[in-house]
């Protein structure tokens, strides 16, 4: 009951339903970005000015989805892509793929994004096999492996290699992350194989979905007194009975919990009306998390 206490919030802001796609639709993308100086409101659900946008092709990563996803984001979410693409290429591992960030003033985003309002998240995709040349109109629908099939309870072997864990320690160490979520299958692969420095596996946290990816979440960064971080990740690796909740008996992850009777979905910061226009001040309930 207490984890569910602790969880039920955040599944709240995480999960939610494909409504979510038209009721997002009433915030207008094609707006742009706020310009000026850096200014994250919110906790969770919120806002961004002084978004920058990540280049669609860097060194070691491409976006993929361009024309369904978005990929605005705060100075240290860019940083963070560009380093850890420049990073994996340096340690051998084929180009990444890159999906969503956040609009380009924050709020909900269309699709099922309840998180990703504030600029500082972003889905970097697990899958390491070299990559083909592909063109943007098969990048535009391109749907990455899953390393964790629905339906299984072990990482698909055929797509989890050594290369699977350099790239996510790499993440865990870039500068500013908060935390790193994956689904449980793959945060209990980690614990059960990862010798010698375990440190790392203290920012990665299992979450629900996050078959395919993995989704970093950055700090607020200094000075943003608007914008408000998560409660600190507790001590530890997480190889214990925090990550045993997340499963079953016959081994099969817990089914995310259903929406409280009459539970309100949760709201916009005020603030953000002046930024993200008129229907930007409320976002619907429920989503398929990510
Ligand atoms: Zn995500």
């Amino acid at each position: 009951m207490r984890l569910a206490r602790v969880f039920l919030p955040l599944a709240a802001l995480l999960l939610g339903s494909t409504a979510m796609a038209q009721a997002a639709s009433g915030i207008d993308a094609a707006l742009g970005p706020v310009r000026g100086p850096l200014h994250i409101i919110g906790a969770g659900t919120g806002c961004i000015v002084g978004a920058q946008q990540l280049p669609h092709v860097g060194l070691g990563y491409t976006v993929i989805r361009a024309p369904i996803s978005s990929f605005w984001g705060a100075p240290v979410t860019l940083f963070g892509v560009e380093t850890l693409a420049a990073e994996a290429r340096a340690d051998g591992l084929p180009e990444l793929y890159v999906g969503d960030l956040s609009g380009p003033r924050g709020g909900p985003l269309s699709g099922g994004h309840v998180a990703h309002q504030r600029g500082v998240d972003v889905d970097i995709y697990l899958d390491t096999q070299p990559k083909p040349n592909l063109p943007a109109s098969a990048l535009n629908r391109l749907a990455p492996p899953l390393i964790v099939p629905y339906g299984a309870t072990q990482v698909d072997p055929a797509q989890w290699s050594s290369q699977t864990v350099t790239l996510i320690h790499l993440a865990t160490q870039l500068p500013g992350l908060n935390r790193l979520l994956v689904n449980p299958v793959i945060k209990r692969q980690l614990c059960d194989s990862v010798t010698g420095d375990r440190s790392w596996l203290h920012k990665v946290r299992p979450w629900w979905g996050h078959r395919g990816h993995m989704h970093l979440h950055f700090a607020c960064p200094a000075g943003q007194t608007d914008c408000v971080d998560q409660a600190p990740i507790p001590a530890g690796d997480g190889c214990d009975a925090s990550l045993a909740w997340w499963f079953n008996a016959d081994g099969s992850v817990r089914v995310p919990p259903p929406s409280a009777p009459g539970a309100q979905p949760p709201t916009l910061p005020v603030a953000c009306d002046a930024i993200l226009g008129p229907g930007g001040s409320a976002l619907p309930a429920g989503a398929e998390a990510d």
